[in-house]
């Protein structure tokens, strides 16, 4: 009998992008990166040391000199490039997110097109720079204020949006005349590389964007660089804390978004079926790893029951599998310790006093990190199953008597991302909107993720710092103001020329 031997599947080398090039990691360290449809390592990612940090900081800092000459108008020239790059390749990107995250892949695909709304947004850059005029201020004097560049400016990044969450920094701070050094998660870590290819591809000059593979140690040298002059990070919220005041301890701009409790409130007169499907779909979406994910809902009085029965009915049709496979709708978690953490909270829901009505831990797909979605009944503040951002398909429900006891626990919880009311009453809307402690609010609208020319940011530990990521605060976070006092005795510099004027 002849016996087959399976070769082990490859495992490629992810390595570091600095100065235009890949560049092999030499620390020494690194860490595995799997497919998380089927638990096997697919990849094996750098972990940089304080010099390599240096490195890419270096690099950023060559290119820099350059980088803040060229006029708005070639910005705005490559930044049509770059989109145009992105919206043909999508699909590509696509692919390796849902190889190293494991969503799906059309929710991958939504990830890059919400992307690629923030670079389009920066496409317009000659006109978010646009300044402030004052003419005669004082006789024959004129004021003006303009916005510049930081300089090196450094992004830190989750796993869970592997591109759109570094796109939402490096677009405007590029497009603001920045160089830029990304750490991004070490989970997923090769969307980063394939954004450092398309950029240089588009004509970004080598050194304006480079990228350090890594974890805490690549983390803390951004940190303490003295030519980083800005830092923006997206994680959980006890890193958050500590990127914020470490930055900033050390004279850096610094905006770090934090971790979330995503709370639902849904009122009697709302169309239940409305609520339980937004309530599905913004709980288990990408397994319910997004920041902006419903994780809790509040239901008021007699909305309830029929909102667990609806929630209930829908929960055995999502289709979970490999995000590969088009007919999946929920794809695996990132990795076997994450599935596991986020299914002993099921696991101990019953001892702490909620009840486990849907058990995701069963029927779910045995190869990988896969759980199925869980609902829990009865959840209340003290539980852990309450306090703690689980980060994974369980959506609670806590029962409640009246809207205002609803609104109370949205703004007693010590996060403040999110949050949303489901509800026919305008009146109780524009209330709940006027006094809820949240960044991002919907009306109807689960997921209330704002539009590319607004910012995005949550209150309370969901973001330390005082500008939103993205839109009009990005490009305010990217530049700092001078204003300029100025008095011309003679302006007699003129020539002719019949030319049709153009940009230069
Ligand atoms: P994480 O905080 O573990 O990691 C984020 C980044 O910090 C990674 O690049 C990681 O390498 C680095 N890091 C991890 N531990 C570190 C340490 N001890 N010291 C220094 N750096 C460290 O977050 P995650 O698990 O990758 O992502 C999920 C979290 O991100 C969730 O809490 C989620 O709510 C949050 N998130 C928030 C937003 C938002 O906009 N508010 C958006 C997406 C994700």
């Amino acid at each position: 009998m002849t016996e087959t031997i399976e070769a082990p599947a490859a495992v490629k080398q992810i390595t570091h992008w600095i100065g235009g090039r890949r560049v092999a990691g030499e620390s020494g360290r690194s860490g595995p990166v799997y497919n998380p449809a089927t638990g096997r390592q697919t990849g094996e990612v750098a972990f940089a040391t304080v010099e390599e940090v240096d490195r890419a900081v270096q690099a950023a800092k060559e290119a820099f000199v350059e980088w803040r000459q060229m006029s708005l108008a070639k910005r705005a020239e490559l930044f049509f490039r770059i989109r145009e790059l992105v919206h043909e390749r999508r699909e590509e990107v696509a692919r390796i997110l849902t190889a190293e995250h494991g969503k799906v892949l059309s929710d991958a695909l939504g990830e890059v097109t919400r992307g690629l709304e923030v670079i389009e947004f920066c496409c317009g850059i000659p006109t978010l720079l646009k300044s402030e005029y004052s003419e005669q201020a004082s006789t024959g004097i004129d004021v003006y204020s303009i916005r510049q560049p930081l300089g090196v400016v450094a992004g830190i990044t989750p796993f869970n949006f592997p591109a759109m969450v570094p796109m939402w920094m490096w677009a405007p701070a590029l497009a603001t005349g920045n160089t830029f050094v990304l750490k991004p998660s070490e989970k997923d870590p090769s969307a980063s590389l394939w954004t450092a290819e398309l950029l240089k591809e588009a004509g970004v000059p080598d050194g304006v964007f480079n990228v350090v593979m890594g974890d805490k140690v690549a983390v803390d040298a951004v940190l303490e660089h003295p030519d980083i002059a800005a830092v923006s990070f997206v994680g959980s919220t006890p890193i958050a804390r500590y990127v914020y005041e470490t930055a900033t301890a050390r004279g850096k701009r610094c905006q770090a978004l934090g971790g979330a409790k995503n709370h639902m409130i849904v009122l009697p007169d709302a169309d239940i079926d409305m609520a339980a499907d937004a309530a599905v779909s913004a709980a288990y979406g990408s397994a319910g790893e997004r920041c902006m994910a419903i994780s809790q809902v509040v239901a008021v009085g007699s909305a309830a029951d029929p909102l667990i029965d609806a929630i209930k009915e829908r929960i055995p049709k999502v289709k979970v599998g490999d995000g590969l496979d088009p007919s999946s709708e929920m794809g695996p978690l990132v990795t076997r310790e994450h599935r596991d953490r986020v299914a002993s909270y099921v696991e101990n829901a019953s001892d702490e006093g909620a009840t486990v009505l849907v058990d995701g831990r069963e029927g779910a797909p045995e190869d990988g990190f896969f759980l199925r979605p869980s609902l829990l009944d009865d959840v209340k503040p003290g539980m852990k199953a309450y306090e703690d951002e689980i980060f994974g398909p369980v959506l609670g429900v806590t029962r409640v008597d009246t809207y205002d006891e609803a609104v109370r626990l949205v703004n007693e919880n010590p996060y403040g991302n999110g949050t949303a009311i489901f509800t026919r009453d305008g009146g109780v809307a524009r209330e709940f909107q006027f006094s809820v402690q949240a960044g991002m609010v919907g009306i109807n609208v689960p997921i209330p993720v704002p539009v590319a020319y607004y910012s995005f940011g949550g209150w309370k530990a969901s973001l330390f710092g005082d500008r939103h990521i993205y839109g009009p605060e990005g490009i305010d976070f990217y530049t700092r103001g001078k204003v300029v006092t100025s008095r011309w005795p003679d302006p007699a510099t003129s020539k002719v020329d019949l030319g049709f004027p153009q940009t230069r």
